[in-house]
């Protein structure tokens, strides 16, 4: 089923929104209410710029990806685009499966022309004739705008043949995952859309020459793609002044939801604007791969966070009382892990295994030797697992030892 969301956008319609300004308030079925309130001007000046002054513009922008990793997109897009082998493959990533991750499906369900639009500007910045993207399965009102959006601009002539008299030509193709995490890593994606097991390939090659079969492939999340709608608005020097960033709030909280802010304010202004629902006993940054904190001044930008040993990752800010238990949070990250590795290679598909024994263990007796072996399975997934995901499987883990004093 489809998983909860936090019931509202807090600050939807608000004036100062980049990201949500049409969230909440454009009608997402109507291509005409979009372009009314905005759409398809980026794809306009797009055109006007050129697939290189487009890149040049997301470059100046200083964007990097949203997915969690924080590559520069603009550095991705050049790579891709001065690939000689064709044809060039644009994914868009809608696999939102990182636990606390919501904010790609508040986009999709009430902007989703405006990832279609951003799509086409990618497409055409990169030299890429067709798409996909690779949506969540358990999103349908997201999948079902989507298709609608991407029908009515095929007949509005903004998708397939020729878009907008401009001899550009590019369209998208929509493929449901099927609930494994792993499908949300880019090289996993492409096995699943060739219709192999969903696993993630070694890197590198990466994707940008060597990708979806085989061919020079741009993979952007849902959320970086829409940032180049108002970098190519507004342009690139405008958009960094006071850069978006969304940030998914969930926990102990009163106003749980997608929060936009400009990148740079406080854990502690956030969760003012959010209000906890009591004393905060720490707050996990990045979701299951990232890490708790406990410091509220902790500025929310992906510099601040890797300082303070954490990870802006996806915008996970998940905030936990005073009358938590931690230790079952720990087994329920752990859970999570063993179950979602797709047991491709040792270190992750044994260390996940090991890892929620020894917690098992752990809450029902501390034993010194439990914790020598976790820091010895959780280093050894960090260092020598194929992927991100078992790459990560540790960090909470280690973060609420060594921070939070669990197991003392
Ligand atoms: P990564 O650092 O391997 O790569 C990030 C991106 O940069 C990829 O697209 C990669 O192909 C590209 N890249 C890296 N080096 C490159 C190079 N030299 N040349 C060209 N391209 C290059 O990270 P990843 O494994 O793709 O992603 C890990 C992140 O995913 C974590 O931060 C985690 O928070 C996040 N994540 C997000 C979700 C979600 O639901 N949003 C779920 C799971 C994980
Ligand atoms: Fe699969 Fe885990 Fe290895 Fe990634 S790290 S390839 S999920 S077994």
């Amino acid at each position: 089923g489809e998983p909860p969301v936090a019931a509202a956008v807090p600050q939807a319609g608000q004036d100062g929104l980049v990201l949500l300004r049409r969230v909440g308030v454009v009608d997402p079925l109507s291509l005409d209410d979009y372009r009314a309130q905005g759409g398809y001007q980026a794809l306009r000046r797009a055109f006007q710029l050129g697939p290189t002054g487009v890149i040049r513009e997301v470059t100046e922008s200083g964007l990097v990806g949203r997915g969690g990793a924080a590559f520069p997109t603009g550095r991705k897009w050049e790579a891709t685009a001065r690939q000689p082998d064709h044809p060039h493959y644009l994914v868009c990533n809608a696999d939102e499966s990182e636990p606390g991750t919501f904010k790609d499906r508040v986009i999709m369900e009430g902007d989703p022309y405006a990832l279609i639009e951003a799509m086409t500007v990618a497409a055409y910045a990169t030299g890429c004739a067709k798409g996909y993207l690779y949506i969540r399965g358990e999103y349908p009102r997201a999948r079902h705008a989507l298709e609608n959006a991407m029908a009515t601009a095929r007949a509005r002539g903004l998708l397939g043949a020729d878009i907008l008299g401009q001899g550009f030509s590019f369209d998208i193709e929509l493929r449901r995952g099927a609930g494994a995490y792993i499908c949300g890593e880019e090289t996993a994606i492409f096995n699943s859309i060739e219709g192999q097991r969903g696993e993630p390939r070694s890197k590198p090659p990466f994707p940008v020459e060597k990708g979806l079969f085989g061919k020079p492939t741009v993979v952007n999340n849902v959320e970086t793609l829409v940032n180049v709608l108002p970098i190519l608005e507004r342009g690139a020097q405008a958009y960094r002044d006071a850069e978006p960033k969304l940030f998914c709030v969930s926990g102990n909280i009163v106003k749980p939801g997608v929060y936009e802010l400009p990148f740079g304010a406080t854990l502690r202004e956030l969760l003012d604007l959010a209000g906890p629902t009591g004393t905060v006993r720490a707050v996990l940054l990045g979701g299951a791969a990232g890490a708790f904190v406990t410091d509220l001044d902790i500025p929310l930008t992906f510099e601040g966070t890797r300082q303070a040993g954490a990870t802006l990752g996806s915008g996970v800010v998940l905030v936990l009382g005073d009358d938590v238990d931690l230790k079952a949070i720990l087994l329920r990250i752990a859970e999570f892990f063993r179950d979602e590795s797709c047991g491709q290679c040792v270190p992750c598909r044994v260390g996940t295994v090991r890892q929620e024994e020894a917690l098992h263990r752990l809450s029902r007796r501390v034993d010194h030797s439990d914790l020598v072996l976790l820091r010895e399975v959780g280093q050894t997934m960090r260092d020598a697992s194929i992927c991100g995901l078992g790459q990560t499987a540790w960090n909470a883990v280690e973060s609420a030892i060594d921070r939070l004093g669990v197991f003392k």
